[in-house]
């Protein structure tokens, strides 16, 4: 639970406005004057079940606690928060610290910055830098190659770095945190990188957010790289994206190895859209910084490398992606670097072989199988099945149903009824799971809100969709959170600046859309699932608005209820009226 499902779970609004408003109880719900309208008769309600507020006056607005509170003291949500979460004892980081992250990120970049322009000058012009601009010639690396990466050399020396940065009035301290300097048992600080050949490693935006280093000899390790530090995090970068984004889009497509040098010399080469994972297999967060630019992924794996689990993983992310993986194996013993140096026809012809990770799984389990004897049979559908059943595609689920059962020469049927025999037993265990769960969140259906997470989840993933959001409206989201970053994400063109504008205490539940999984669906069909969660949406408001307002009016018509509570009765149940139609007609 996040720490904002926790703050509304112990505050009780009627207690937080009744300390601003004087609450009179009626019925199941409290009414008063509205404190932000100027009125004789009360219609500012207050919903304890629903911990909402509503104005019918003339503010015709409506919220819960937080959006009382920063409509009240004029303060952001941000703010609200903290204030609210102070009252029940829960502490959150203070607002202003992700300011001065901020800074302490940026002092990094630069520190980096320069040290990239350091090396980078000492491989041009040093004499001792000979022997790597010998090296980088042997590897047929050109000048401007060496530019665009803006390669580097670092001096064989313990404080040669340190001295050129501290003389430029950078503290020991920083440099440590930046990964550039190693800080000894005995306190003495000295360069990590010594004697290697340097690559910056640049984020998308163009930052250097740390730097890898390669040996001359055959020493080990041969690579060495940045530690992790608040700007550098190995499982979330790619190297080569700064140089490759605009390829990646015009393309459609992303070629993923493993080394530096493969990308250079691809980039060399043409063949722009590479980009390298950083000497790991393919992560998470690598494939939804890829998803960005493109659905199209080429995993081009080593002939020892290509592992059942990376593969297995790669599934997984095709799920992520709603697109297809394709793997292609080199040739043994050769890197991506050696087959195109050989020519650009024949990196093109293996990029051609590239076939579905799924299929590429399959040949995998199948080798070495005797797929005539039962137990091989077996031991292939064991592997098989699991992986089949989670595909969402249905129809791509089919197919590779199908596959099997020629595999195995087996009927569809029996492995239909095997699958369904793996499926029952994964639902038997999740149920089992939600219901030990339903103990701890028996309040959850009062704090979250399926439709609003669902219709904020597809526009945080697919920016396309928010051409079709004109008739979407902020009071549509009853939850002040998500209405938060909705309203943030009207004023922004990007995640980052979504993300850099949005308090840092939202930060956690905007990342929970980001990786909500949602049904695969293809460009065409996206805009009307848009235009569905738009109306199931608009609907809910009307609902709960309608529901209020009943509530609202049968306790005003004591009172003599008003002509104009009754004309917006009337108006919300004309609205709903035409949300059915448009509804059946999508149907
Ligand atoms: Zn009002």
């Amino acid at each position: 639970m996040g720490v904002i499902d926790e703050v509304k779970q112990r505050i009780d609004i009627i207690e937080v406005i009744g300390e601003h408003v004087p609450l009179t109880k009626a019925g199941r719900t409290f009414r008063a004057l509205c404190p932000f309208h100027s009125e004789k008769t009360p219609s500012f309600f207050v919903y304890p079940e629903r911990q909402s507020w509503h104005c019918f006056g003339a503010c015709n607005t409506g919220g819960d606690a937080f959006s009382f509170i920063m409509k009240k003291q004029g303060i952001d949500f941000g703010e609200a928060l903290r204030l609210l979460a102070e009252r029940v004892g829960i502490t959150i980081p203070s607002k202003f610290e992700p300011e001065a992250g901020k800074d302490e990120r940026e002092k990094l970049y630069q520190v980096n910055a320069v040290a990239t322009q350091y090396f980078h000058n000492l491989l041009l012009n040093s004499p001792d830098g000979e022997k790597a601009r010998n090296y980088l010639l042997s590897r047929g690396f050109s000048s401007k190659s060496v530019t665009e990466f803006q390669l580097g050399f670092s001096l064989n020396s313990w404080e040669a770095l340190k001295q050129y940065l501290v003389e430029k009035g950078y503290i020991e301290n920083e440099l440590v945190t930046a990964g550039l300097l190693i800080e000894g048992d005995t306190g003495r600080t000295y360069d990590r990188f010594r004697n290697k050949l340097m690559f910056p490693i640049f984020d998308i935006r163009g930052r250097v957010t740390g730097f890898g280093a390669r040996v001359f000899d055959d020493s080990l390790p041969k690579y060495l790289n940045s530690p992790q530090t608040l700007v550098f995090d190995k499982s979330s970068t790619l190297y080569g994206i700064n140089l490759a984004t605009d390829v990646i889009r015009q393309q459609d497509q992303a070629v993923i190895v493993e080394g530096y040098m493969d990308v250079i010399t691809a980039h060399q080469n043409g063949f722009s859209n590479m980009v390298a994972s950083m000497g790991t297999s393919l992560t998470e967060k690598q494939v939804s910084a890829l998803k960005k630019l493109t659905r199209n992924i080429v995993l081009a794996l080593d002939a020892d490398a290509a592992g059942e689990e990376a593969t297995l993983r790669a599934v997984g992310y095709e799920n992520t992606l709603n697109a297809e993986v394709r793997v292609v194996i080199l040739p043994q013993g050769k890197d991506p670097d050696d087959v195109i140096r050989e020519s650009a026809q024949s990196w093109n012809s293996l990029l051609e072989q590239a076939i579905p990770v799924i299929d590429f799984t399959f040949n995998m389990v199948a080798s070495g199988l005797d797929l005539t004897t039962a137990k091989d049979k077996s031991f292939a559908a064991d592997r098989l099945l699991p992986i089949i059943m989670e595909i969402k595609d249905i129809v791509r689920q089919a197919h590779y149903l199908q596959k099997l059962a020629h595999l195995v020469k087996v009927s569809e049927r029996s492995l239909e009824t095997a699958l369904g025999r793996i499926r029952t037993g994964r639902v038997k265990g999740r149920t089992r799971e939600s219901n030990q769960g339903a103990v701890t969140h028996r309040l959850q259906p009062l704090l979250s809100s399926p439709v609003e997470e669902e219709c904020l989840a597809w526009l945080l993933q697919y920016p396309e969709l928010k051409i079709h959001c004109q008739g979407l409206l902020p009071e549509y989201f009853d939850n002040s959170e998500n209405r938060e970053i909705f309203l943030t994400w009207q004023d922004v063109n990007d995640l980052a600046s979504l993300k850099e504008k949005l308090d840092v205490a939202v930060h956690e539940h905007l990342d929970s859309f980001l990786n909500k999984s949602l049904p695969p669906t293809n460009q065409t069909k996206r805009g009307d699932v848009i235009a569905d969660c738009i109306l199931r949406l608009k609907e809910k408001f009307l609902r709960s608005l309608a529901a209020k307002g009943g509530e609202a009016l049968a306790l005003g018509a004591e009172s003599g209820g008003t002509a104009a509570e009754q004309a917006k009765q009337v108006e919300i149940s004309v609205q709903l009226g035409e949300i059915f139609i448009q509804k059946s007609r999508r149907r």
